[in-house]
């Protein structure tokens, strides 16, 4: 009985708190993205799709529609939904388009981006995070999304070149392989700065093989890591 009783509490406490999730996730679009000028519909759609809740660990779910970044664990945090929202508007991506996206986190972006588009590509540092976001992803049939564990300085020179390349870590400078794996009229958006530092959001474009610079705004990521230098 004992055992029972015991089964029930745990069955309880690790089932879903009674939250309308849609319900959460229809007030983020409206009030965090839509308000501050996000228009792009695919991306609105897409953002109105992704259960993101599913994307953070369990004892953060109540936070995941919240206006801000949340932790994933090992240090690493999931961007506020707005931020996700932005840089995939910024893209301005097309259902055809092939996507590299560098730091899978928890992979809620990474889903995002494959709402929208045909095929997304996107590594992790973190063996563990990439682990369980692959398992996470399968799960959720995204089975445009090809996952792969390593350093995302390299890029990934086996499915290159991209429409899009977007880097969620910030490194000090642009690594030199993802200008390089960049198509011509291909777009690039990337956290560039130091931590501790106010780092700046930037777009690139290519065009005839030279870079078009574009300081979008201030922000804070986490930092991007090297393994092997
Ligand atoms: N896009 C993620 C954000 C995760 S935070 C999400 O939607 O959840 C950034 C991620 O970049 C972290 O998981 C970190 O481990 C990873 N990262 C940092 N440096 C990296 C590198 N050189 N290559 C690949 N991933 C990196």
């Amino acid at each position: 009985m004992m055992l029972f009783m015991l089964l029930c509490s745990y069955v309880f406490i690790q089932s879903d708190p009674p939250q309308d999730y849609k319900q959460l996730r229809e007030k983020m679009v409206t009030e965090q993205i839509e308000a501050r000028g996000i228009s792009h519909n695919a991306t609105l759609q897409a953002m109105r799709q992704v259960e993101r809740h599913l994307f953070v660990p369990f004892q953060y779910r109540r936070y995941a529609y919240d206006d801000r970044p949340v932790p994933i664990g090992f240090g690493q945090t999931v961007s506020q939904p707005y931020m996700v929202a932005s840089m995939t508007q910024m893209l301005d991506l097309n259902k055809s388009d092939r996507v590299l996206e560098i730091g899978t986190g928890s992979g809620y972006q990474a889903a995002v981006l494959a709402e929208i588009v045909e095929h997304v590509y996107t590594i992790e540092i973190v063996k563990e995070l990439g682990e369980r976001s692959k398992r996470l992803l399968k799960q959720l049939n995204y089975n445009n999304i090809d996952l792969s564990i390593g350093d995302g300085y390299h890029g990934l020179t086996a499915a290159a070149p991209f429409d899009a390349i977007i880097v969620t870590a910030a490194p000090e400078k642009i690594p030199a392989p993802l200008i390089a794996q960049l198509k011509d009229e291909g777009k690039m958006i990337i956290p560039i700065g130091s931590t501790g530092e106010t780092q700046t959001l930037k777009l690139l474009k290519k065009k005839k093989g030279k870079l078009v610079v574009q300081n979008l705004m201030p922000v804070r990521f986490v930092p991007f890591t090297r393994k092997n230098k």
